[in-house]
């Protein structure tokens, strides 16, 4: 039955500059004041200073909030909402890669109720809020996530050791501005994993079981756009059409995944929290072994893909060129190299099991076909994942 739930994202500005838009687009909506969230990093780099200049100029009083750690946790977020109050902030404006983005969204979402912010995981029925989201504008940094044009964000547990998904509809943000010229300082390693994660979106999206023509398009056509361009903007990181291209294949690999992640993801969120890997790093080492153990699902439309994006030879094909590109970008083979252990395979396993995204992963994968996973990841082995 093609049968589906649509969501079309938010109001993008693309292309070099158009940063030069935004103290515009926070006056129209009649703001005086904006918490700009970010993290330290972010907040250090040469083009961060003149942000905040335009909007000063445009008469928008700012104030900056910028102690997000790299994976955001609950406390950064409601430091963020001490900062947000302070100003009598009436938006924020989140900067940066997905920590930054994430946790902007997050402060947005927690000024608007006095709920626990894990009340709003994506496995519960979204609470009632006490106040509307106030407006988020959304800059990224990296091209990876895709957290500028998602409902969702990422905020680690501590006390459970767990990154828990958030999402509210409102946290969706109301402008985006990809200019490809924020991103030029992104050393080669992190433009190597962020956009081997948003390969991953679009990937996982690609092959989530469901009818979604849109996600499905939107998908192939980023897969493209990062076979085009991702060894270009590590090579060269101040090309702008291969930098572009990166912002927007992340872009759509967050708007292809409203269809659904699978078990990359899974698996990933419980190694980020105990072992504190890089979110893409650790979603490029796992997914040739995922995609191995998909293949008895997949095997048809992942030879569709291979000839779509032009690399052919089938299911193999696309591995093929994975592995390939994975190792022209220095990505290590095994999860082992993450300084993942033996002794926490069970832990893991069982956590990728209980992860909101393994329902979506189109072999049904319970904590055992997850452990044989992290098995052949840990010591570099494909085979025998597809039995
Ligand atoms: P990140 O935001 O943690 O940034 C990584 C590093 O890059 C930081 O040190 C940062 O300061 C630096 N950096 C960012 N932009 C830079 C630039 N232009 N030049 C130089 N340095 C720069 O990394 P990320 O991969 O963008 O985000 C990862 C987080 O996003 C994880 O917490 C992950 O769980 C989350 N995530 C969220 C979603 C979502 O849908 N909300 C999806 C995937 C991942």
């Amino acid at each position: 039955m093609l049968k589906g739930n649509w969501r079309i994202p938010t109001e993008t500005l693309s292309g070099p500059g158009r940063i030069s838009e935004l103290p515009g687009r926070v006056s129209d909506l009649g703001i005086k004041r904006a918490l700009i969230v970010t993290d330290p990093g972010v907040a250090g780099l040469p083009f961060f200073a003149g942000i905040v200049a335009s909007l000063e100029k445009e008469n928008i009083a700012v104030a900056v909030f910028k102690d997000v750690h790299p994976d955001p946790i609950a406390d950064d977020v409601a430091a963020g909402v001490r900062a947000y109050g302070a100003h009598e902030a009436e938006m924020v404006i989140a900067i940066g890669g997905g920590s930054g983005l994430d946790c902007g969204k997050s402060v947005a979402l927690a000024t608007a109720t006095s709920l626990p912010l894990w009340d709003f995981e994506i496995t519960r029925t979204s609470p009632e809020l006490d106040r509307p989201i106030p407006p988020i504008f959304a800059i990224p940094t990296t091209a990876g996530t895709g957290s500028e044009v998602g409902r969702a964000t990422v905020v680690t547990d501590l006390t459970l050791g767990r990154k828990i998904i958030l999402l509210h509809r409102d946290m969706l943000p109301r402008l985006v501005i990809l200019d490809a010229e924020l991103t030029f300082g992104l050393p080669p390693s992190i433009t190597a994993w962020t956009g081997m994660d948003a390969l991953a979106h679009n990937l996982e999206a690609y092959y989530a079981p469901g009818w979604n023509p849109f996600a499905d398009g939107i998908a192939v056509e980023g897969m493209r756009l990062v076979k085009e361009a991702l060894l270009t903007a590590v090579s060269e990181p101040k090309n702008v059409d291969a930098r572009g291209k990166m912002l927007a294949a992340a872009s759509m690999g967050a708007t292809a995944f409203q269809k659904g992640l699978g078990a990359i993801h899974s698996l990933s969120h419980p190694i980020g929290a105990k072992f504190h890997g890089h979110h893409g790093l650790t979603n490029a080492v796992l997914m040739p072994y995922v995609l191995a153990f998909n293949r008895p699902i997949i095997e048809t439309r992942m030879a569709e893909l291979a000839a779509s994006l032009g690399v052919g030879g089938g299911f193999d094909g696309f591995l093929n060129w994975v592995l390939e590109l994975r190792s022209r970008l220095k990505i290590p083979h095994t999860i082992a190299e993450l300084k993942v252990t033996e002794d926490s395979l069970d832990f893991l396993a069982e956590e990728a099991f209980l992860d909101p995204n393994t329902p979506d992963n189109p072999r049904p994968a319970d904590a055992g076909a997850m452990r044989k996973i992290l098995v052949g990841a840990l010591h570099g082995s494909l085979d025998g994942l597809d039995r």
